[in-house]
């Protein structure tokens, strides 16, 4: 099963901005011990608003951590990857609300800060920190078999961003039933299937904002999948690079402010 569609320049491109920011994550922080976050929590709950889960398959380090062992796992054992079957797929998804509903117990009732160092956070409880144990598993080694297995299953944080974009619709796709002929291509290239070809629009889906589906999949000549920021059509690759461009000001701005 083979779940990524053909690499295109802009597969390419939004691969190396992802490979980036986890090699930032990993290089400066765990190896360096630097403190050179620029996954700030504040400013990726301002991208989720304002942009969308844009954050997730740009970004996120463990995103993309998971993101990369899934290809690599591909590639290597192309006949020994799974998807969990529904009706498990969907509960399994489930289980990430409690999850978030622990550590915002953490965060509001215990008073364990979020938005500082994760590792005291995880650090705060014995089923946090064995939780953290096995989140390292989760991202580099399951996937290998599992695709996005982290993402779907374990990512708490990504579950809060499905409660927000429930809410905060600035950035959506929007799928046109008048010019969709239901071939189903865009379902086959979404990692996290959450079947475009089904929706109306797709906003707190658990959508990673990937734009695989956006990018030349629909046959309808009409192009049924578009996005949409602030209700108005966008390109997915110039919203791409200014999202992008202007989370990395943002996070250098941090940085300067308050870790300088
Ligand atoms: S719906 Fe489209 S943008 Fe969202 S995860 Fe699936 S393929 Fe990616
Ligand atoms: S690829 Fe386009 S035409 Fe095919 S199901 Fe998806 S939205 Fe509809």
């Amino acid at each position: 099963m083979k779940l990524y569609k053909k690499d295109t320049p802009f597969t390419f491109s939004r691969d190396a901005i992802r490979f980036f920011f986890a090699a930032n994550f990993y290089i400066m922080m765990k190896i360096l011990g630097i403190e050179f976050e620029l996954e700030s929590e504040y400013l990726v709950l301002g991208s989720i608003i304002l942009f969308g889960p844009f954050f997730c398959s740009w970004a996120c380090p463990f995103g993309s951590a998971s993101y990369f062992a899934t290809r690599i796992g591909n590639k290597l054992f192309p006949k020994l990857q799974f998807n969990i079957p529904q009706p498990y797929d969907k509960w399994l998804r489930m289980l990430r609300y409690p999850l978030l509903g622990f550590f915002l117990y953490l965060f509001f009732i215990k008073g364990v800060s979020y938005f500082g160092d994760h590792i005291e956070m995880y650090k705060s409880t014995a089923f946090s920190w064995n939780f953290i144990k096995v989140k390292h598993f989760a991202v580099l080694l399951i996937p290998l078999f599992i695709p996005n297995f982290f993402c779907k299953y374990m990512c708490f944080q990504k579950a809060g961003y499905n409660l927000i974009n429930k809410v905060c619709k600035l950035c959506k796709i929007k799928r046109n039933s008048e010019t969709c002929i239901d071939c189903k291509k865009c379902d086959r290239v979404c990692p996290m299937q959450v079947n475009p070809s089904s929706k109306k629009e797709i906003c707190g889906d658990d959508c990673l904002s990937c734009y695989n589906c956006l990018d030349n999949v629909c046959p309808s000549k009409a192009n049924a999948l578009s996005l949409e920021f602030f209700g108005r059509k966008v390109n997915p690759s110039i919203f791409s690079a200014l999202a992008i461009g202007v989370y990395l000001i943002a996070s250098y701005l941090v940085l300067f402010v308050y870790h300088w």
